[in-house]
């Protein structure tokens, strides 16, 4: 999705007379290249956009002055003046009666065009390549990728508007599902499973990702076999960049949809604060390709919470697999990662392991240490949510430490 933001420009004196200039450059070259048009076409020639781009370089050799504007702000008169033919021929195909392209007088010559590059844009102020430093007030934050900048003038005042791009908003706005604010998750990403949330639900390890590793396993025995520098062992490292590849995309693939998933259904989201990298030293767990589409999983949940406007709360981890879910207890025996049931000493229930340490997630981000049973009954859940969440309203993700 692109956007324009507006803003007043106050270019100082010598600025303003270089900003004259450029504007006189700029529309001299615009009904130079009118002209050349014109001619070809009464020669029974026909220019194309690419031609008259071409002419470009030769009018500098014939006017040396041109050099001191910008080389793309050239090329955008170029594009200025094959947008205006092509809407001058969308006119006449709509039946209007329309005549020739007209020159353009420099009172109607107002805007000089950086696309791409060319400009800085920096704190109070903004760089034009080959006209220096002017003084901007940005009365608004821009955000996203700056495209371009088009400096104009309007009745003796000098305007900036700036082209902005976001390519999360157009590519991942996702769109959440009503009434869905005020439901909350906690999620455990684990090594059973991919993961498995507050509310029963495991997301197993997606197969696919590990026949990859399968194939790569395999691809990689091969490599170790072939004499260093020949052809064969060249081609097998091919096919191994490839297949790495491939996994990181179906990573990727995976992280999108599970991320996409819980966005659009829970407006409050807890997962653990996690070391990734720590967790990949523990040989117990030493599963790298799931430690990456875990941290993927994460990263993609940060940015399409906060875009969805939902709470993503991230806590510490610290005592989710030793506590009881239900009674809060802490159990101090030494959970091994073989024990799949969480069997409480205290109040005697056996749950899963993930699941045990999902609830304690989602009970630590909503109540900090308040009894479980506000979990279970559900009025004070979403009264507590409804607080929680006018609170976090303004940081959509903060860090429960
Ligand atoms: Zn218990």
């Amino acid at each position: 999705m692109r956007s324009y933001k507006k803003f007043r420009l106050y270019p100082s004196k010598v600025v303003e007379t270089e900003l004259n200039i450029q504007l006189e450059l700029c529309q001299w070259t615009y009904n130079k290249l009118l002209e050349e048009l014109n001619k070809a076409k009464d020669e029974g020639k026909k220019l194309k956009r690419y031609d008259t781009q071409k002419l470009l370089v030769k009018l500098k050799e014939d006017k040396p002055e041109l050099k001191n504007v910008y080389s793309k702000t050239l090329q955008m008169v170029n594009q200025q003046l094959w947008n205006n033919i092509h809407t001058l021929a969308g006119r006449k195909r709509k039946g209007y009666k329309i005549g020739k392209l007209r020159f353009k007088s420099y009172d109607h010559f107002k805007s000089i065009f950086y696309n791409q590059s060319g400009f800085i844009i920096g704190n109070k102020k903004i760089i034009l390549s080959k006209v220096g430093k002017v003084e901007a007030e940005f009365h608004r934050e821009i955000k996203g990728n700056v495209k371009g900048i088009i400096i104009s003038k309007r009745a003796g005042k000098w305007y900036a508007c700036i082209q902005v791009e976001n390519p999360h908003q157009e590519k991942n706005q996702i769109k959440v599902k009503p009434n869905t604010s005020e439901k909350a998750v906690g999620i455990d990403v684990g090594v059973t499973h991919f993961l498995a949330d507050s509310n029963y639900r495991f997301v197993e390890n997606p197969r696919f990702l590990q026949k990859t590793a399968d194939k790569i396993a395999l691809i990689q025995r091969q490599l170790a076999r072939k004499k260093k520098g020949s052809n064969r062992r060249n081609k097998i490292k091919l096919r191994l960049n490839k297949a790495y590849e491939h996994l990181q995309n179906q990573r990727k693939d995976f992280a999108h949809k599970l991320s996409t998933e819980y966005v659009k259904n829970y407006g409050f989201i807890a997962v653990e604060n996690l070391n990734i990298q720590g967790m990949a030293r523990n040989h117990h767990l030493s599963k790298s390709i799931y430690d990456a589409a875990w941290s993927l999983f994460i990263s993609y949940l940060s940015y399409k919470a906060e875009s969805a406007g939902r709470i993503l709360v991230k806590v510490n981890p610290k005592d989710t697999t030793q506590t009881c879910s239900v009674c809060e207890e802490k159990n101090i025996e030494h959970l091994d990662l073989s024990v799949k049931i969480f069997k409480c000493p205290y109040c005697k229930i056996e749950i899963d392991r993930d699941i045990n340490a999902a609830r304690n997630i989602i009970i630590k981000a909503l109540f900090g240490r308040e009894p479980a049973s506000m979990l279970v009954e559900n009025r004070p859940l979403l009264h507590k949510l409804k607080q929680v969440s006018s609170l976090k309203r303004e940081a959509p993700c903060v860090s429960l430490e």
